[in-house]
């Protein structure tokens, strides 16, 4: 029986079929329409991004029976044996094959001299150009400079920088991206269907997510979850396929690790073990998830393929662990991930690794039941008004703070080298009954999800009238939700009197540093760690750390992959 990989079988056969590289299929195109055609490309960018599928099409769009068309028919004979891969006018060849090598430069030697056969054009597809002999590379330079009326080189690779110079200069280039989670996502999902496989929708994502892009690692792996699925394909069968570790047991793990848990640790870490988990896998499961809680402790709209239930789990648990538990996890993770290559007792490193992550804090955070982000943030938040027209009202006091980012509460900016956290008792610092405090405090007991939507709000109150500025995704949240929208307004009215009426609006950009760089520089690692620092002033719970990154020494490179 003859098989057809899933790559193979759903290879984009016309250009709106191509994921993610509209950019790339418009100027192709237009190019086309108004017959500005080049005769040297150079596609590059990942692997598995459409680049071959991309050569191909414009193979098709120019050598079709009703062309050079923008919408090839896909039906003719030129097409159709574009498709199969036996045009002879259309030659296929793959520098990175080492028989290949010298071939190509005969081929093109050749075809210069020959019209041809069938074809308006003789194509050239050249994949992974970039390991052509310089030999070949020669040929091939020669032939670019003054190229003849019918030939045509499409050179694809994934190593622009090998690609010399000189050949560089003389292409058009197109820089192909890897596809969105969400076109992954939907392409995945058409692929399933059409070979009649169920997968659940949290499946599916758990794939895509892995592709990181790719469109063809993409099917692959699906294609690998269809052989090994029974009947439906379940997000338990793709970790198990993967190696990954359930996102059930990490936020255990994560917990655990915040709460200083340590026999929890080892015990989870032993039953992971047992299922056949790689230490590696353990801890990249570990990373991906701290991806994500950090996305919800900003706020920043979560990853396509996240249904209600498990978005709600994540920003629970981010609201449990706290954003500068996260930051910190987050940072030594990916340092962990960079040494445990070189490790020769992976398992046993990565234990020592978590119950030391789990020590500072323990010592540190115990006395505090309320995740440490909604105090800090609370004292800061309330009183700022965004700079409307309706806080003239305010009473002038409380004018003067502007829109500064969240400053250091003194409780997270200064400690002592003894005692490091010591969050100051509530009362010592905060007025009080602050009416939003409250606000806030009574939702998150009805949603720690709504609470933690509200919790980076600005509020500006004025007489019977206050107005909430979410994040562009906790507006949506909110405005989807007229259940939340009325426990609001009601905990709203009790706490700043029973005429108040509510407005909810999205927060300016520049509100709040946290909002602009989480959604415009999305900073990463080390990185991410830094910013914290500078948006909630020093972490007490990393002062090693920061010596170690004091002017003068040198700086820790930033995680590559994180
Ligand atoms: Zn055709």
């Amino acid at each position: 029986m003859a098989y057809l990989s899933l790559y193979r079988k759903y290879r984009s056969q016309t250009f709106s079929d191509l994921i993610g590289q509209d950019h790339v299929v418009r100027t192709l195109q237009n190019a086309i329409q108004t017959e500005r055609v080049s005769h040297s490309y150079l596609f590059t960018g990942p692997r598995g991004t459409g680049k071959t599928s991309t050569a191909r099409l414009l193979a098709k769009a120019l050598c079709c029976e009703i062309g050079p068309t923008a919408e090839p028919d896909d039906t003719c004979d030129n097409c159709r044996s574009i498709t199969l891969g036996n045009a002879v006018d259309v030659i296929e060849m793959d520098a990175a094959s080492e028989s290949g090598v010298e071939e190509i430069r005969e081929q093109i030697v050749e075809a210069v001299t020959y019209q041809p056969m069938i074809c308006r054009y003789k194509i050239f597809i050249i994949d992974e150009v970039h390991d052509l002999s310089p030999k070949a590379f020669d040929a091939l330079l020669k032939t670019i400079e003054e190229p003849p009326a019918h030939i045509i080189f499409i050179l694809a690779t994934t190593e622009y920088n090998k690609v010399p110079p000189t050949i560089r200069s003389r292409c058009q280039k197109f820089e192909f991206h890897r596809a969105s989670m969400q076109d992954l996502i939907q392409r995945l999902t058409y692929v399933a269907e059409m070979e009649g496989v169920q997968a659940e929708p949290a499946a599916i994502a758990a794939i895509a997510r892995m592709a990181d892009g790719g469109y063809r690692d993409g099917l692959t792996l699906l294609e690998q979850a269809i052989v090994t699925s029974n009947g439906t394909i379940t997000l338990q069968q793709v970790y198990d396929q993967l190696g990954l570790v359930s996102e059930e047991i990490v936020d255990q793990l994560v917990l655990a690790i915040k709460e200083g848990d340590i026999p929890a640790i080892m015990d989870l870490l032993a039953n992971v073990a047992r299922l056949g988990r790689d230490p590696r896998a353990i801890l990249e499961s570990m990373m991906y998830r701290m991806a994500d809680l950090t996305r919800a402790s900003y706020q920043v709209s979560i990853e396509a393929g996240f249904e209600a239930t498990r978005e709600a789990a994540l920003f629970e648990t981010a609201s449990r662990i706290g954003r500068d538990t996260i930051l910190r996890l987050r940072g030594e993770l990916a340092d962990a991930h960079k040494t445990i290559r070189d490790i020769s007792l992976p398992r046993l490193w990565l234990e020592s690794e978590l119950v030391r992550l789990a020590l500072p804090p323990t010592v540190v955070a115990r006395p505090s039941h309320e995740p440490e982000a909604h105090r800090a943030k609370h004292a800061s938040t309330v009183h700022e008004p965004a700079a409307k027209p309706k806080a003239a009202v305010l009473p002038p006091a409380e004018a003067p703070v502007a829109e500064k980012p969240k400053p250091a509460t003194p409780e997270v900016a200064a400690p002592t080298p003894e005692a490091p956290v010591v969050e100051a008792p509530k009362t010592a610092s905060e007025p009080p009954a602050d009416p939003w405090i409250k606000t806030v405090e009574e939702l998150t007991g009805i949603s720690r999800v709504l609470g933690m939507k509200l919790d980076g709000c600005v509020i500006t109150s004025s007489e019977n009238h206050l107005l909430i500025e979410f994040g562009p995704s906790s507006y949506d949240w909110v405005n989807a939700r007229p259940k939340a929208q009325e426990e609001i307004l009601k905990s709203v009215k009790r706490n700043f009197g029973p005429q108040t009426e509510v407005e909810y609006a999205v927060k300016k950009r520049e509100a709040g540093l946290e909002e602009s760089s989480a959604v415009e520089l999305p900073a990463e690692g080390t990185m991410l760690e830094q910013l914290a620092r500078q948006v909630f002033g020093a972490d007490p719970n990393n002062q090693e750390k920061q010596k170690s990154q004091e002017p003068g020494s040198p700086e820790p490179e930033p995680p590559s992959e994180y």
